[in-house]
Formats: C-alpha cells, structure tokens, sequence
C-alpha cells in the first residue's frame, strides 16, 4: 500500500519480471520528460524467491544504481489476470487475493508474481508496489471480440477473451506509430490510460493499421486501429492462441473432452499436459527454444520441421484474422524473442502475400536482429518492421503515472 507522496521530480523505479524459473529486473529514472534506464539485471534457475530479490537489491547498490532502498521511489510489476481487476494499481491484499483467484487460469504466471511481490512487500513495506495487468491494454475491446458462445453464467465466471502481452503490444503501438510518422497515434497510446477511454483520433487523417506479432517463449498476434487493439490471439488463458513453447494454445475444448476421457485424464493430468507438455514441445518431440527446433528441422529432423510449419501457419491464421477485419494495414511489426531474431521464421510468415502488398527485402530481413529495421522492400505497400519491444518501460511509465496522480492529490 502506497503510504503518502513521494518526491515530485526525479523518480527511480524498478521493473520486477518474475517468471516460474527467472527474475529479470530493470531501473528506470524519470525526470520532468525523460527516462533513462540505469540499469538492469536477472537471475535464471530461481528456486529461492527471497535469494533473488536479495541479490537484485544487492546488484542495484554494488552498481551504484541505488544508494538506499528508499531511493527506489516503487517497484512495479508486468503482472497478468486478477479476478474482476485489471488496469494499474498499487499492490494491497485484495488485490494479491484477486490475482490468487486466478492461480489456475495463469498457472505459470499468477503465483511467481504473487509470491515474488509478498517478498519484496515484506522487505520493503514503505516502498509502493504498482501492478500493471498484461490485460489492461484490451479493456475496451468491443464486447464481440471477448465473447464465446458458451452459457452466460461461464461469463460471470472470466470464461471470456481477455488478452494479454498487453504492455508490449502497447509499445509496439507507440513506437510503430512514431516510426510511420504518426506522433498524434504514439501520444493517443502513450497517454492511454490517463482517462476513463480512449482520446478520440483527429478525424482528419487516415486510421493507422498495424499488426503487432510479438513471439517468444510466449506468443501472440494483435490488430491496432489508431494505436488501440481490436483483438488479441490469446482467450481466456495465457496458454491459448498460438502454439506456446510448452502451452498447447487453441484446442477445440471437445478434442479435450475426447483425451480425458480416452486416457482417463483427471482435470490436474490435462492441466500439466496442456501447461507443461504442449505447444511446440509436444510437436517437435520435445524441445521448446526455437533455435534447437530450427537446427534439428535443418538437420531433416520431421517433427521438428512440423512444429515450425504448425507455429509459422498459426501466427498466419491470426494475421490474416486481423488484416480482414482492418480493411488492410500499413505496418506489420515482429517483436520479442522468436520476432526480433529469426529472419527466416518472418520471411516464412510473410511469403507468397505480394498481392496483399507485403514483400519483404531479403538482405534487410536477414541484417535486422534485435534492432529496428525495417525489412520490406521500397515496392512494399505494407511495411513490414522489426521493433524490439520493452514492455518494462510501459510498465514503468504507468507506475510513475500513478506516483503523479498521488502526488497531484496529495501534495507534500
Ligand atoms: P520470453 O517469452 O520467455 O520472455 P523470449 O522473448 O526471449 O522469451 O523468447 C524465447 C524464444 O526466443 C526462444 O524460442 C528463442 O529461440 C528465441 N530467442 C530469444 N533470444 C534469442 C536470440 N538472442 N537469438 C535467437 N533466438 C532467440
């Protein structure tokens, strides 16, 4: 809980990525309108909470990143799914028991996050903890874009789209709107939340249309009119749309209905096996990174050839999705991990789409890692663009957003 205001300029605050097996960490400082990112660092192979969070403070002082814990204006968090909740919010207990009500929804990803901020809640109780869900970004999706078709009590009870990798989306949003000469799009998305809706668009100029691809460990296709999404490939569960590295993505829910059944699979059994054992895993014959998968499929390795096959037509199947509804696009952008590093996954994604007007520039395509680049050809109706996200700095942003609005209320 946020105990009072805090200083009104110069602020530190850092960006908690807490996995089931990593805490990545990065400090931001905020003045008057900049940021620089002072530092950041991680720990893989986590199995000790508390060690971590030690050894992250501990890097922030040995680097003069911090002098004082208190010099840590919040610590803010990417967190995903909280019952009836989502938004920016300081952390308190009901919202921990919200995000609690949805361990089962977001196995991998809602108990990392309520453990790791119980830890550093306790270590430093004056310091605000600010969650920003990944869910945020798709609260105004038209109620058709989150419906299934199931009883309505199911929707009482979340079974809905909700969205996710919201944070990076958002990113991809501002910076692709930037990058197309659309500073009045970027503003619109980076002073989103600073109202109850969206800012209406300047009606004069044409609507920007963007689909962001961000894919990695995990994936996931968004449709963006004016900077602001109209779908999302994920539903009710991070563990839905694409195929995941080890999370199945969709399934036709009576295919699941037929495995129990069949395998006589209890309701944990089907759980661990479409968290744990799907997704590109299950395809490839067992790996999950797709830098292994390439090099096995490149070896003549079958399986492996079909989990990339099955990915690159998924990611297709969504694009497509979205290119429809938007009536065409001016930009396709690939983000994260598997987006910003595999040349050949984009040129697959992208092949035989000249008549919807997306050719790719093979040399820019395969020179463009991890970088901004844009990688079609100068013919390219469509731009197609790489653009690391850095879903951290969203979520920084919006925790030093709630710090002002505090402070506006409450003056020191
Ligand atoms: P997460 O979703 O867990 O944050 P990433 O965005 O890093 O993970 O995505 C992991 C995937 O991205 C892996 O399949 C891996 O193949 C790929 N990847 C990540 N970094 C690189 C890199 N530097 N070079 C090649 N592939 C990478």
């Amino acid at each position: 809980m946020w105990p009072g205001p805090v200083a009104a300029f110069a602020m530190k605050i850092l960006v908690a990525n807490l996995g089931s097996t990593s805490l990545k960490y990065r400090l931001f400082e905020f003045r008057e309108n900049d940021h620089v990112e002072l530092h950041r660092g991680g720990t893989e192979r986590v199995t000790d909470y508390v060690g971590a969070i030690d050894a992250c403070l501990r890097d922030l002082h040995e680097t003069g990143s911090i002098r004082h814990e208190r010099d840590l204006d919040a610590v803010a968090f990417k967190t995903i799914l909280a019952r009836d909740r989502s938004g920016c919010a300081f952390v308190d207990d009901e919202l921990l028991a919200a995000m609690e009500a949805c361990n089962r929804i977001a196995p991998a990803h809602n108990p990392p996050y309520v453990k790791g901020i119980r830890i550093f809640t306790h270590r430093m109780p004056k310091t605000p903890m600010v969650a920003l869900f990944e869910t945020a970004f798709y609260q105004w999706l038209p109620e058709a874009a989150c419906r299934y078709a199931v009883p309505e009590s199911w929707y009482a009870l979340g079974v809905r789209r909700f969205g996710y990798h919201g944070a990076s989306h958002k990113f991809i949003a501002e910076r692709s709107a930037d990058l197309l000469q659309r500073p009045d799009i970027g503003d619109r998305v980076r002073s989103l939340y600073d109202r109850p809706q969206p800012a209406p668009t300047d009606s004069g100029r044409p609507e920007l249309r963007v689909i962001s691809c961000h894919l990695g460990g995990s994936s996931s296709v968004t449709g963006l009119r004016n900077g602001i999404p109209i779908g999302n490939s994920f539903g009710t569960s991070p563990q839905s749309g694409l195929p995941q590295n080890n999370r199945s993505g969709d399934l036709d829910p009576f295919a699941l209905l037929h495995a129990m059944r069949e395998q006589s699979l209890s309701v944990d059994d089907a759980e661990r096996l479409l968290s744990r054992e799907s997704g590109l895993r299950a395809l490839s014959g067992g790996d999950n990174d797709l830098r292994d998968i390439r090099q096995k499929a490149l070896a003549g390795d079958g399986k492996a050839q079909t989990a990339i096959d099955v990915f690159v037509s998924q990611i297709r199947h969504w694009i497509g999705a979205f290119f429809f509804e938007l009536d065409g696009i001016d930009a396709l952008v690939f983000t994260a991990g598997i987006g910003e590093n595999h040349p050949w996954l984009r040129e697959q994604v992208c092949a035989g789409l000249e008549r919807l007007g997306l050719l790719i520039d093979p040399i820019a395509n395969h020179t463009a890692m991890a970088t901004e680049a844009l990688v079609s050809a100068p013919e390219s109706r469509v731009q197609i663009r790489v653009i690391p996200t850095n879903e951290e700095l969203v979520v920084a942003r919006e925790a030093r957003r709630m710090l002002q609005a505090l402070n506006t209320a409450n003056p020191i």
